[in-house]
């Protein structure tokens, strides 16, 4: 055995654990934290006659105006504090749960934005007897900051449009990246009109201490886990690539070195956020989970050719420094309740797999891996694979490329009864291209592993 082979291959078993119950704890706080502040603004809107406006001449416009326009904004705080990438918070629920959550919420968010304008300018506009246009024409004349808020009332618009699957499919991520950005300058300025305009702040200074403190506290963690904590890692660990080894077709292995890596608080089934400053530049960061666990010499990981970065990085010199964020993600072993585990991967899903090997038992029969390829020069970690199996993991290499249904794949209900016959018992790890996640997921329901013990890691978001 190589050294690197026997490096990579090093088991570092870690006993079933479920995650910590603390983490929990602290979601739960978040949750109540988030629902005692909705309440406190319901309450605010009250105190500050919010239902007296129900009695004036276009008062119920107006009201649903003000509480859509409070609780939009808040609601953009929250999508905000979700991608602040607080450890603790994705640790417990998840990089691709708080996305999706993300995802949803923004749209709700602007939803209610929009809402909101429409709303108050039919309210004030029957109040005063004037017409929308010249209701409009009022506000941004003579209403400070509202023409600010109109502009950032437009890029959340077009945040907002971008996101949506249709605009997506034709946009690369980076430029839908870019656009994304601009929800930070949209919610600078609409901030203005909200104290000058805002009824509920303008003559309350103690409301407004409370909602600068709001902005406060969810800027303040996107610095602090965003920025600061990412600068601190790198300049801690200093990374750079090592050496890149050929690992199958268009599949490479980068071994990353730095400084006091030991200390890296990284899981087997992690990943980071990569910058590499060499072709693919500082500005575009990349999520490649680890495919070995830590160790005090190396972080590795498995880099496929899926587009221009990834084929820039199948090329990649040693010595390039490294930019990492992270470690993110929930799949990772601490998710392990059973004794016996499946890992069910397909393509470069082998990556996190190949990483989880390292802390789950290999008792013979414990742990099978059902590995999916297309052709015999796309498996990758042969040789370690081998080293596995000799210590008792069942592994399993599927190669073909025929797509089959739920009953003729390769991975159909069938199949997987075949190769692992006891699954509904195990812990399922699943990783893979979304069609094949998706099917083998479905497939397991139908099996009847319950879903609490199925755990995947999607290669987008
Ligand atoms: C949690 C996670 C772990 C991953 N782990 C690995 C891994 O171990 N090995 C591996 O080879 N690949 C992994 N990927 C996929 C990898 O991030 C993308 O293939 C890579 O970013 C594509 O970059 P590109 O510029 O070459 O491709 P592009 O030409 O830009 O796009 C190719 C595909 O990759 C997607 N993609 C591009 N950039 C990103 C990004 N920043 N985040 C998410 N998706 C993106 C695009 O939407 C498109 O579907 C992982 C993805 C995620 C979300």
């Amino acid at each position: 055995m190589t050294t690197a082979v026997r490096a990579a291959t090093t088991t570092r078993r870690q006993a079933p654990t479920r995650p910590r119950r603390h983490r929990a704890d602290r979601a739960f706080d978040v949750g109540v934290v988030v629902a005692v502040n909705a309440l406190l603004l319901l309450a605010l809107w009250i105190r500050h006659g919010g239902l007296d406006t129900l009695d004036a001449p276009g008062g119920a416009y107006t009201a649903i105006g003000q509480l859509t326009g409070l609780f939009g904004t808040y609601a953009v705080l929250i999508q905000l504090l979700l991608m602040s990438r607080i450890g603790w918070l994705e640790g417990w629920i998840g990089f691709d749960r708080l996305a999706v959550w993300h995802r949803w919420g923004g749209f709700a968010s602007v939803v209610l934005l929009v809402a909101h304008a429409v709303f108050i300018t039919l309210g004030y506009a029957e109040s005063s007897g004037q017409s929308i246009p010249k209701q409009v024409g009022d506000f941004v004349q003579h209403y400070p900051d509202v023409l600010m808020s109109i502009v950032g009332l437009a890029l959340f618009l077009a945040v907002a449009i971008t996101s949506m699957r249709w605009a997506r499919r034709k946009m690369s991520r980076e430029a839908w990246y870019s656009v994304h950005l601009y929800a930070y300058l949209a919610v600078a300025l609409s901030f203005a009109h909200q104290l000058s305009v805002g009824t509920d702040f303008s003559r309350d200074s103690l409301a407004r201490a409370w909602w600068v403190a709001l902005y406060v506290a969810v800027f303040g963690a996107i610095l602090a886990w965003r920025v600061g904590r990412p600068v601190v890692f790198n300049l801690q660990h200093r990374l750079r690539v090592q050496s890149v080894q050929r690992e199958a077709n268009g599949v490479v292995s980068l071994y990353i070195s730095g400084r006091r890596l030991g200390d890296v608080r990284a899981e087997a089934g992690q990943f980071f956020l990569w910058r590499f400053l060499s072709g693919t530049g500082w500005t575009k960061a990349h999520p490649f989970s680890l495919s070995g666990a830590p160790n005090p010499r190396f972080l590795r990981i498995t880099v496929k050719d899926l587009g221009d970065d990834t084929r820039q990085m199948q090329r990649i010199k040693p010595g390039v420094r490294v930019f990492a964020e992270g470690p993110y993600g929930t799949f990772t072993a601490q998710k392990r309740t059973r004794p016996r585990v499946a890992l069910i991967g397909g393509g470069i899903g082998i990556t996190p797999l190949r990483a989880l090997l390292q802390t789950l038992p290999d008792q013979t029969g414990d742990v099978t891996l059902l590995y999916r390829a297309a052709t015999e020069g796309d498996v990758a970690f042969r040789k370690e694979l081998d080293v596995f199996a000799a210590r008792g993991v069942d592994v399993r290499i599927l190669v073909g490329t025929d797509i089959g249904d739920d009953q003729t794949d390769q991975l159909g209900i069938p199949a997987l009864r075949h190769h692992i016959p006891d699954i509904a018992a195990r812990d399922v790890y699943v990783c893979g291209p979304p069609a094949m996640l998706n099917a083998v997921v479905r497939r397991l329901d139908v099996i009847g592993v319950p879903p609490e013990h199925v755990h995947y890691e999607r290669f987008e978001y």
